[in-house]
């Protein structure tokens, strides 16, 4: 066996089942994604627009394309037509946006929005404050081409577990709290995403429904995006 194969396998034999592996191929080849592919895998994880289009347009049509970057307004179209899922909304212009683009080619596009968590500031995302506004604003509620499914957060990249602990438990509550004041009985919200490479296990302990993770299946990336 090679060793993606091997890699994704030992990774999914650790998951519960219902947890969701999402296998991160950004700057990977096609080649590798078919290996991944013929192991089995279906979900697959980019950031970059141009990147995933390509690979869409190469690889077999029953691969689910999530979009775990961040994603520009203005590039939104070229994936509307495909993508399974969007990670990273941030905004309520993009997610007016995916509106939009979702409209134009008569899809719903599931979309999480994307809280920060982690001490870093350079890691993307909203308070809760905010997720608030937009879940209230008469733009949101008159969206019907997009459907929350859930959040998304990336922790502090540092050894340090039980800071990255806190920071997934705070993103549960978060997802609690917005299930229980947006969302109660609604079944399409229910996804958790998060846990990477170095801290997925921690991650589902933590309650994640989607682990993202690349480097751990797919080997290091030559450079750090
Ligand atoms: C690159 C990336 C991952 C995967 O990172 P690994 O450490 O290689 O597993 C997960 N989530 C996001 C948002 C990423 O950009």
């Amino acid at each position: 066996m090679s060793s993606v194969t091997d890699n994704l396998k030992h990774i999914a034999g650790e998951l519960p089942s219902g947890v969701t592996l999402i296998a991160v191929s950004k700057t990977k080849p096609v080649e590798m994604i078919e290996e991944a592919y013929a192991a089995g895998q279906r979900v697959f994880g980019e950031n970059k627009v141009q990147e995933m289009v390509d690979k869409y347009e190469q690889l077999p049509k029953d691969i689910n394309w999530h979009m775990i970057g961040h994603l520009q307004t203005n590039k939104v179209k070229y994936i509307a037509p495909f993508v399974a899922l969007i990670h990273g909304v941030e905004s309520l212009k993009l997610l007016e946006t995916i509106n939009k683009e979702a409209n134009k080619v008569g899809r719903v596009i599931p979309c999480l929005l994307q809280f920060h968590i982690a001490q870093e500031e350079t890691k993307f995302g909203l308070t809760l404050e905010e997720a608030r506004e937009i879940l209230e604003s008469e733009a949101y509620r008159g969206m019907q081409n997009v459907r929350i499914a859930g959040v998304m957060g990336m922790a502090t990249n540092t050894d340090n577990e039980e800071q990255i602990r806190a920071e997934f438990r705070h993103l549960k509550e978060i997802f609690d709290t917005l299930k229980r004041e947006y969302f109660p009985g609604n079944a399409d919200f229910k996804e958790l995403s998060m846990g990477m490479s170095g801290d997925y296990p921690i991650a589902v302990q933590e309650g994640s429904t989607m682990v993202r993770v690349g480097s751990a299946i797919f080997g290091a990336r030559q450079y750090n995006v």
